[in-house]
């Protein structure tokens, strides 16, 4: 390194050669412990556990980011796992679902510790007939997966005698 580079100045430009020869997709696997199986994310995680990985000068969700740029936006999908394993960053065991399906399939996996469906927000006019039968489907599954029925009723603002007849089935029990 040339003498007239201070310390700070050499770091910084080797930091640079280093960024410049280590695209973002590189500099990600360099965080990954990839073997059969699961790999599993090495580098920060966010309070909920999940990978974290500081890239365009922000924190993302790292099986999120890997799965966009590997398969394509997401739009409003979740970055689901097949494996349940939360900190598993590999892309075959990664796919866009909807709420709907991250519940369905942990629930036929037997394993709710992670990652639950996140809120269903209704609009304020969220009479009965607003709901659908997914939204059904969500309730009955989310009470499967340990959310409790006070919490549900205030986050979907229905009323808790509507709400027992969802899961009691006196009412949508056409719904599987
Ligand atoms: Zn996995």
């Amino acid at each position: 390194m040339s003498s007239y580079l201070t310390k700070h100045g050499a770091r910084v430009a080797e930091r640079g050669m280093w960024m410049a020869e280590h695209p973002s997709i590189d500099r990600f696997w360099t965080k990954v412990d990839r073997h059969d199986g699961c790999w599993l994310w090495t580098a920060g995680r966010f309070i909920s556990g999940r990978p974290c990985f500081w890239v365009d000068g922000r924190n993302v969700q790292a099986h999120r980011w890997i799965l966009k740029r590997l398969k394509g936006p997401l739009g409003d999908l979740l970055a689901c796992h097949t494996c349940d394993n939360i900190l598993c960053v590999n892309p075959d065991h990664l796919y866009g679902g909807t709420t709907y399906d991250n519940a369905r399939d942990r629930i036929e996996r037997g394993d709710n510790r992670n990652m639950r469906p996140p809120p269903v927000v209704l609009g304020e006019d969220n009479a009965w007939s607003k709901l659908t039968a997914d939204m059904v489907r969500l309730i009955r599954a989310e009470v499967c997966l340990g959310t409790t029925r006070g919490e549900l009723v205030n986050r979907l603002g229905i009323k808790k005698s509507t709400f027992q007849d969802v899961l009691s089935r006196r009412t949508w029990g056409h719904v599987a």
